[in-house]
């Protein structure tokens, strides 16, 4: 795996296939050849050349295969004291050499305050650390692209996929699934000099645990895409305390193994998105929120941008890499808590003019509002119009009722149920959960207001006692979870082995 990365230089930032040959520092850093001629001849600078108190010529020359003999660089050492300190024991004739050897070993291991030793083994270290290395890539060749049209599921099959993972959403997987095709068929084709196919990022609307983030994570494992997931509230203008916006391009090379070409045809999650609307009537300058705006605009539209590796904020000891994110997909998902309003008073403003004038409060108990929402609506919300103009799709999901949480219970391909039952089929035990019981859950889920991230909560909550229990008394063979058990009017049914 090593061979296929290279290592990048930690002052200049350029990569091995670049600026040649490196000199390894430990796991973490390298400098090229280069750059270390360059530190060399700063080194010859007379105030350096005294502190030093070495002749820097010989440090050109100071390491193996390139040139540098191991005596030279054993005691090595950057401090006035510590050659004070050998001209006190080289004064002092009667010491015996014994006692000098330990007081060299001694500094070697701890250094006499303000040392600073050069070990051998760190510049040599070959470790292998994939955080700082990049993939190789190379230009020359005709590139193979990452992702081949007839690999890319039709819409349809890819919403059958998603079907068996995520409930309901009907029209959400609808959109996403035409979306993510189109998208990656231009990838796929780079139709770049003929009819050019826009991208088409996404905005995702929907209330908190109805499978924004699910719905996301479920395609790009589809797809096999890398896929990284960040949060707006975490992000700030370039320079303010939090991560910069770029941070969410390093975490998707993160997520390809630093492969490059990986990364650029990802997908990046930006979640909690609305966090990111203009605050009315603010005049300070909003680092958090607008301005995160304005900065996204350039990596939504598409532009080369230096991103550092391992890490997510940009300095000087970090090597850096540029990423293109033409062919990155962007989902941008939030919860808009107030849009209904938004919608609702629109329609009402329309509806309410003229001889077919609506009742006012026709729009308080329809559920499908947020699927008639505009990028108006958005505008108001509080996301400005370049924002929004860059992701032309919008998505919106709608909240999950009872049902679908009992769908959600006992239905995907992983689901909450199933595992359990998978957990206690260990132990020889049947899990049953009766419908009574999932309706009870689903109805304490609904009441928590969380979607289906509740689900798991509660379900945890019972299963405390019975995954403790069961375990003690081998006769076990069944155990059904009742609703009066969930509902706390009674227990579960426990039937002996026969
Ligand atoms: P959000 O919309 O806030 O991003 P998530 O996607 O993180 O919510 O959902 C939380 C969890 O709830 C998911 O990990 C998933 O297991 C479950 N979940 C939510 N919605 C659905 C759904 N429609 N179908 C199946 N599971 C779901």
């Amino acid at each position: 795996m090593s061979s296929d990365y290279e290592d990048v230089c930690s002052i200049c930032h350029r990569t091995e296939s670049v600026a040649g040959k490196m000199l390894k520092m430990g796991d973490a850093m390298c400098i090229c050849m280069d750059c270390l001629q360059k530190s060399t001849d700063m080194l010859n600078q007379s105030p350096y050349k005294e502190m030093l108190g070495m002749d820097p010529s010989q440090l050109a020359g100071m390491f193996p295969g390139m040139g540098m003999t191991p005596e030279m660089t054993e005691n090595m050492q950057i401090s006035q004291d510590q050659k004070s300190d050998k001209q006190v024991s080289s004064d002092n004739p009667d010491e015996p050499d014994s006692d000098k050897e330990n007081k060299k070993d001694e500094h070697k291991q701890s250094g006499p305050k303000g040392t600073f030793f050069l070990n051998l083994n760190d510049l040599m270290g070959t470790n292998f650390n994939p955080r700082t290395k990049i993939k190789k890539r190379n230009p020359d060749e005709k590139k193979e692209p990452i992702i081949k049209l007839k690999d890319i599921p039709a819409p349809h099959k890819l919403k059958a996929k998603l079907d068996e993972y995520v409930i309901g959403q009907e029209e959400a997987k609808k959109i996403l699934s035409v979306a993510v095709y189109n998208h990656y068929k231009r990838v796929a084709t780079d139709t770049m000099d003929e009819i050019e196919i826009e991208k088409s990022n996404i905005l995702m609307l929907g209330p908190t645990g109805c499978g924004k983030t699910y719905l996301v994570q479920t395609l790009a494992k589809l797809l096999d895409v890398p896929l990284a997931i960040a949060d707006a509230t975490a992000l700030t203008e370039a320079g303010y305390i939090g991560d910069d916006i770029e941070s969410v391009v390093s975490k998707l090379l993160a997520a390809a193994d630093n492969d490059v070409d990986r990364a650029e045809c990802g997908i990046i999650f930006v979640d909690e998105i609305d966090k990111l609307a203009k605050k009315p009537n603010s005049n300070h300058r909003d680092v958090s929120g607008e301005s995160v705006q304005q900065g996204m605009l350039k990596l939504l539209e598409g532009a080369e941008i230096e991103v550092p590796i391992g890490a997510t904020s940009k300095n000087a000891m970090v090597p850096m890499t540029t990423v293109n994110t033409r062919n990155i997909l962007f989902i941008c998902g939030g919860a808009f808590p107030d849009l209904e309003e938004i919608i609702k008073s629109r329609l009402s403003k329309q509806a309410g003019i003229g001889f077919n004038s609506e009742l006012k409060d026709k729009y308080d108990k329809d559920k499908t509002l947020l699927h008639k929402v505009t990028t108006e609506d958005i505008k108001k919300y509080g996301m400005i119009p370049e924002f929004v103009g860059r992701l032309p799709i919008i998505c919106p999901l709608d909240s999950l009722d009872e049902d679908a949480l009992v769908a959600i219970l006992k239905e995907p391909k992983n689901a909450i149920l199933k595992q359990y039952q998978k957990l206690l089929e260990l132990d020889e035990v049947k899990l049953i959960f009766d419908d009574s019981a999932l309706r009870a859950i689903a109805k304490k889920a609904k009441e928590k207001d969380t979607g289906a991230r509740a689900l798991r909560a509660i379900i945890e909550e019972f299963m405390l006692d019975i995954m403790y229990e069961i375990p003690k008394d081998d006769n076990i063979g069944t155990v059904t979870i009742t609703g009066d058990y969930i509902e706390g009017k009674g227990g579960p049914i426990v039937e002996i082995r026969s």
